[in-house]
């Protein structure tokens, strides 16, 4: 059993210790210490790393009550080692396991619902329920949580004994077999916990729930909290601030700038596909009545747009046919009152690795190549036809 310093002292960062064994494994040498501030991963939090001498520790895992550190070096059994944890990334860790815990606390009070999944991630915290929570329950959750963080609630862990454990109503996600360890914070949380936690509320800084989806038969909630809601807040706020820069507004405005924008560009586009009509109109004027193939190319165009444009072909041409100009891609669309233009359309596909089909009287369909290619095939084709 290797002696587990984290759960005497949160914040110890740097301690001695003497090598137990050290064997070579495919993640490196695992190392055992007689006793260690390094915490394993285990209860949604994820291990500490740092270094045993100068030899970095990339993973802690813990195999019945004995921890492995697993790391770059070997060590002698017997060596006494100097080791130090990334206490910025566990005091990270701690601020976010100890504002899960109050969130989770105040989500549990209010709606009986169990914390049921926690994973901390690399970059977000995550707890799941196991029913359904509304966003003003998550909204009231958050700020009874944030109202804690105000008040510097003290947070003790302690050991019951089996008749004291009796009597407390505590949240679990499992059944323990031997001592349970419960984390209390006053009247907001009591709850079994393996992890490791600040002493006081106010140590977390803020909590912020982000995001909320369904998840199975409940919710899975992102959480931040402590630096990480800072580093986030941050984030959002430069690029809410850069966007209403760009947009001239206020970054509680953004959204109705955007809006706005929409609108205008909504608006514009009608603008744009009016004026193309009216072109096409003019094109087809010069298109002399019986041509057998007319084809007609245009820079970009919707399938709508070909299809309206082709229709007014073929009040002229006996064939009428609309390529529309997509750079790598050419969209395409045959049509015809008189003759079936689908074998046209598949000579088309055939040639050029094309896709599409359709009814006697229209074809539409897609051609992966440049518009010369695709011209140059149109006039093979149809040549005959055409003369
Ligand atoms: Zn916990």
């Amino acid at each position: 059993m290797t002696q587990k310093l984290y759960y005497f002292d949160a914040y110890m960062s740097e301690f001695s210790a003497d090598v137990v064994s050290c064997q070579s494994t495919e993640k490196g040498f695992a190392v055992v210490l007689d006793k260690t501030a390094f915490y394993p991963e285990g209860g949604g939090q994820p291990a500490d790393t740092g270094f045993i001498n100068s030899a970095a520790v990339i993973d802690v895992q813990e195999v019945d009550g004995v921890i492995y550190h697993y790391c770059s070096e070997e060590f002698e059994p017997g060596e006494n080692v100097g080791c130090s944890i990334d206490f910025d990334r566990r005091f990270l860790n701690m601020q976010l396991h100890s504002g899960e815990h109050i969130l989770s606390g105040y989500i549990h009070q209010l709606t009986g619902f169990d914390n049921v999944g926690f994973h901390m991630g690399e970059s977000a915290v995550t707890v799941d329920f196991n029913g359904v929570v509304s966003p003003e329950i998550l909204s009231q959750a958050e700020r009874l949580a944030n109202e804690a963080i105000w008040n510097n609630l003290e947070i003790e862990t302690i050991y019951p004994s089996d008749e004291e454990l009796e009597s407390y109503d505590y949240r679990s996600k499992k059944e323990i077999d031997g001592q349970v360890r419960l984390v209390r914070i006053e009247d907001a949380d009591l709850c079994a916990c393996c992890g490791t936690h600040v002493h006081y509320t106010g140590e977390i800084g803020m909590i912020k729930a982000v995001a909320m989806q369904n998840y199975k038969s409940g919710v899975r909630i992102t959480l931040h909290a402590g630096a990480r809601a800072l580093e986030d807040y941050d984030a959002v706020n430069k690029s809410v601030r850069a966007a209403g820069a760009l947009l001239a507004a206020k970054p509680c405005e953004v959204p109705a700038g955007v809006e706005h924008l929409l609108e205008k560009i909504d608006a514009q586009k009608a603008v744009i596909t009016d004026l193309r009509l009216k072109l096409n109109a003019v094109k087809c004027e010069k298109i002399e009545q019986g041509t057998p193939y007319y084809l007609e190319v245009i820079s970009g165009g919707d399938v709508k747009e070909a299809q309206k444009l082709c229709d007014m072909i073929c009040e002229k041409a006996e064939v009428g046919a609309v390529f529309c100009d997509g750079g790598n891609e050419i969209k395409y669309c045959i049509a015809s009152r008189e003759k079936d233009v689908r074998p046209t359309g598949e000579a088309l596909n055939t040639a050029l690795e094309g896709r599409g089909g359709g009814r006697a009287e229209m074809v539409q369909g897609s051609l992966p190549c440049g518009i010369d290619r695709a011209v140059a095939v149109w006039e093979k084709i149809t040549a005959q036809a055409n003369g």
